[in-house]
């Protein structure tokens, strides 16, 4: 076994990430060490790599980044009796305390103490990572790696499509990053009548279509707020499912909510910004639930319903595939916008 491993390190406040050697991680009683077979990029290693408000905020460098992989099990801590040596696992990256009082009512994905993997302690984009056993989750041996290390993000879509009851309604899902295409799909398998969908990014677009979206629509070259209006007999939507974190996506979506609708957020703005809360929730008397992670474990058992069931096929999603040394080019085709989801593999 050797003793350092590559990793894509944030080494210091400011934009940008370095690949470094560092040390392979020790595990505690209660961890397992994982190798990883890949790892992919999320929206949220964008606000970290370009170092935006939240970012600067939350992360404490030196920290490696990431929090979507599968890897095989290699290490096991003296106390660990849930997983194996050889177990092929993908994993929840959100640790919790299992002591808090939201923990202990149901609520662990927004537990008081919560550490994320690659935001508050060392994460995936390495070749080993370590975490506590509890937060493993077993795949059968024949998922396609790349496939398994996205199941933390379709977790995201997969709670936010499932937040609110979407069957026969009319649904807008704003934003069509990799988050967004996905929770179009759940939508579509949880019965949805219409879905409409926008982005900026016509490559997007075009992957929203893919995913199961019956219009796509560029606010920035089209008129949404008429498109929509026109098809819903100027009613608007029942469900807008934000997915975005853009001031000007969310000021749309709620627009086009119907009053006494729901609106489900699940994108992070880069910064705190302005908006008409009497209009466009007050009054309206919409609901706003408001998405942080996968609810543990529902989501989980819902992401492999959806995906051992068939009912969502995550392989359009995936678009671009580096060695975990090119990291630079993959988070520039990430940035681009054209680009699904984007995997590395160490
Ligand atoms: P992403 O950055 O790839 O996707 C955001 C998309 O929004 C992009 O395609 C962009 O073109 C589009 N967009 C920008 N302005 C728009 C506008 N005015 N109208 C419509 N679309 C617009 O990121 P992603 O990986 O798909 O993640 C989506 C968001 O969710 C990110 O903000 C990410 O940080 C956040 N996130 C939140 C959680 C959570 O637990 N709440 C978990 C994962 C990701
Ligand atoms: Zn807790």
């Amino acid at each position: 076994m050797p003793s350092m491993m590559k990793a894509v390190v944030k080494t210091k406040a400011g934009p940008g990430f370095e690949l470094c050697e560092v040390p392979i991680p020790r595990i505690g009683q209660h961890d397992i060490l994982i190798r990883t077979r890949a790892t992919s990029i999320c929206g949220t290693d964008i606000h970290i790599y370009n170092w935006d408000t939240w970012a600067a905020n939350r992360i404490k460098p030196p920290v490696i980044i990431g929090h979507e992989f599968c890897g095989d099990v290699i290490e096991i801590g003296e106390q660990v009796a849930s997983v194996q040596v050889g177990d092929f696992i993908s994993a929840e990256s959100h640790i919790v305390d299992h002591t808090c009082d939201l923990c202990r009512t149901g609520m662990a994905h927004i537990c008081r103490n919560t550490q994320i993997i690659g935001v508050d302690r060392d994460g995936s984009f390495a070749e080993y990572v370590a975490l506590p056993a509890a937060n493993a989750w077993h795949n059968p041996p024949n998922m396609p790696s790349e496939i398994a290390a996205l199941e933390e993000n379709f977790g995201n879509a997969v709670h936010t499509a499932l937040e609110t009851p979407v069957v026969a309604r009319k649904v807008l899902v704003t934003g069509c990053g990799p988050v967004g295409v996905m929770t179009i799909a759940v939508a579509k398998a949880a019965g949805a009548r219409s879905i409409y969908a926008s982005d900026i990014s016509e490559y997007r677009l075009g992957l929203a279509k893919k995913m199961g979206a019956h219009i796509a629509i560029n606010p920035a070259r089209e008129n949404l707020n008429k498109i929509v209006l026109d098809d819903t007999n100027g009613e608007g939507v029942d469900v807008l499912l934000e997915m975005s974190g853009a001031p000007g996506a969310i000021r749309d979506g709620l627009n086009l909510l119907k009053s006494g609708g729901h609106a489900v957020l699940l994108g992070l703005p880069a910064k705190p910004f302005e908006f008409d809360l009497a209009n466009l929730v007050i009054m309206k008397g919409i609901t706003v639930h408001g998405i942080a992670g996968r609810k543990l474990w529902e989501t989980w058992y819902e992401i492999r319903g959806l995906l051992r069931s068939g009912a969502v096929n995550l392989e359009p999603v995936i678009t671009h595939r580096f060695k975990l040394e090119e990291f630079q080019k993959a988070f520039e085709t990430m940035m681009s916008g054209d680009s699904g989801k984007v995997v590395l593999f160490p």
